[in-house]
């Protein structure tokens, strides 16, 4: 099976400084959920942003679904949908219109069945009508997420999406994680807490200082590891 996303020994220095990624490889295979754990500064925003095409790399190549994300990013971007850090809607927008906003600048004609079918997976399809700024903060989550399907890409991209926010909305959360896998959903996110990796991921990637240091199975990691000493090694 060809993977949906190729990583090849991709690396980004910011300026003159230290490598925020340093020769980092990786395959994300169809329908796979993957993990990347690791500290702050560890580089997991920069590979995400990277993989993206939103951040140039200093050396290396990403391919999305053969294609590669510098030479061909258009064809590339359209299998992507990118679910940011920060939380950023347009508040006074109703829920439905910024989803079919973000489907218009991809250039996808309105589908407005598919995007009821987006909103009922994510519990939201009775909010469709709130303005965002009304929503609470693991709704306005959910609104993000939306988004990032609303073009029907191969791949989504979670970038902390638990970062923030109290225990129960990052069960809620995981819920939607688990909600998305049973569709099928290609998703690598990014967390700092190993029992969310644990929780949601197929397979977990440990990145720390930019570098990848192993990519596992979650349970063959937990077994091999258990969760103190992979705490300790990377904290
Ligand atoms: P966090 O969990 O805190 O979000 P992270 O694992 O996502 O961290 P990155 O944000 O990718 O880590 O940062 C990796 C390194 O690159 C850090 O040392 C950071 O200071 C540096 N860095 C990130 N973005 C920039 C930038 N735009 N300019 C310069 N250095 C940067």
């Amino acid at each position: 099976m060809t993977p949906i996303v190729e990583v090849d020994h991709l690396s980004k220095r910011y300026g003159s400084g230290t490598f925020a990624l340093n020769d980092v490889s990786l395959n994300i295979n169809e329908g796979e959920i993957l993990a990347l754990l690791g500290p702050n500064g560890a580089g997991k925003t920069t590979l995400i942003s990277t993989i993206c095409g939103l951040v140039s790399p200093s050396s290396g190549t990403v391919r999305v679904g053969g294609h590669d994300i510098r030479k061909d990013w258009r064809a590339a971007r359209r299998l992507i949908g990118l679910v940011p850090q920060e939380i950023a809607l347009e508040p006074f927008e109703k829920v439905i219109d910024c989803v079919r906003f973000t489907r218009g600048l991809y250039g996808e004609a309105p589908d407005d069945a598919y995007l009821e079918e987006v909103l009922r997976s994510l519990a939201l399809w009775d909010k469709r009508d709130a303005r965002t700024r009304e929503l609470s903060g693991g709704m306005k989550r959910r609104v993000l997420i939306a988004k990032a399907l609303s073009h029907r890409p191969k791949v989504l991209f979670l970038d902390e999406p638990t970062a923030g926010v109290d225990v129960a909305l990052r069960r809620e959360m995981w819920l939607v994680v688990d909600e998305l896998r049973k569709r099928g959903v290609t998703i690598i996110l990014t967390t700092h807490y190993l029992e969310e990796a644990e929780e949601m991921a197929d397979r977990i990637g440990v990145i720390n200082k930019g570098q990848l240091m192993l990519v596992k199975p979650t349970a063959e990691l937990m077994g091999e590891f258990g969760k103190k000493q992979l705490t300790v090694d990377l904290y």
